[in-house]
């Protein structure tokens, strides 16, 4: 299809929280996304293996979390790949799904745009792709823009949001000490982790 625009959601997800999900409905909203893909990673190149949930907890969660919105899709694309997850070969496999008259946005939270520099690639990522980075509630964008400097801020565009602070270890954690994780996922998300015993060790 031609004329497309559709997001790209990568991140661990372990588990899924409402920081995402604004993030993706703004970035939809603000870009006109048809779609936001949210691609769970299969196995995590910069998190340690074994402190990370496996992949079918983490996808269902991320289905669940996003079964109420209809612009919203959970692919499977990295954990089917196998090995370690480039979010370049991602976005290449997406290029490929998708053809060239399709725009592709990859989004990510401010903090994430700083590791494309380590990304494999970052020039055929670049290419590929425009990067849409929220910003964290307390980010400093001056910082960030400084980081990116001129040759990635071209392809950078930034997206206040409304975001609460909220974080998957932050989850984690409250789960392990017990504490309520009301409010800060989606019900049945919340659901999921108490009938699983996730993260409570
Ligand atoms: P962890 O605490 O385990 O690192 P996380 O909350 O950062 O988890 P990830 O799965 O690592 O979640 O993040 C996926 C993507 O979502 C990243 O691009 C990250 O920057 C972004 N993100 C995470 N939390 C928020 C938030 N509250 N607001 C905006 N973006 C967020
Ligand atoms: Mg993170």
């Amino acid at each position: 299809m031609s004329g497309q625009r559709v997001g790209i959601m990568g991140g661990t997800f372990d588990p899924v929280h409402y920081g995402h999900l604004v993030t993706a409905e703004a970035a939809r909203e603000w870009y006109g996304l048809q779609e936001v893909v949210f691609v769970p990673s299969g196995h995590p190149p910069h998190k340690t293996a074994g402190t990370v949930s496996d992949f079918w907890s983490r996808y269902q969660m991320a289905v669940l979390a996003t079964a109420t919105n209809p612009f919203f899709e959970v692919s499977r694309m990295e954990y089917e790949r196998g090995g370690h997850s480039y979010t370049v070969d991602t976005v290449r496999a997406f290029r490929q799904l998708y053809g060239d008259g399709t725009e592709l946005f990859f989004v990510t939270g401010a903090d994430a745009i700083l590791e494309i520099i380590e990304w494999k690639q970052p020039e055929e990522l670049l290419a590929m792709c425009r990067f849409i980075a929220a910003t964290r509630p307390g980010y400093d964008l001056r910082q960030l823009n400084a980081l990116l400097g001129e040759y990635f801020s071209g392809s950078v565009s930034i997206l206040e949001i409304p975001a609460p602070s909220i974080s998957s270890s932050d989850i984690r954690e409250r789960v392990r000490r017990g504490a309520s994780i009301k409010y800060l996922v989606p019900e049945a998300v919340e659901a999921y982790i108490i009938k699983n015993r996730l993260y409570s060790g």
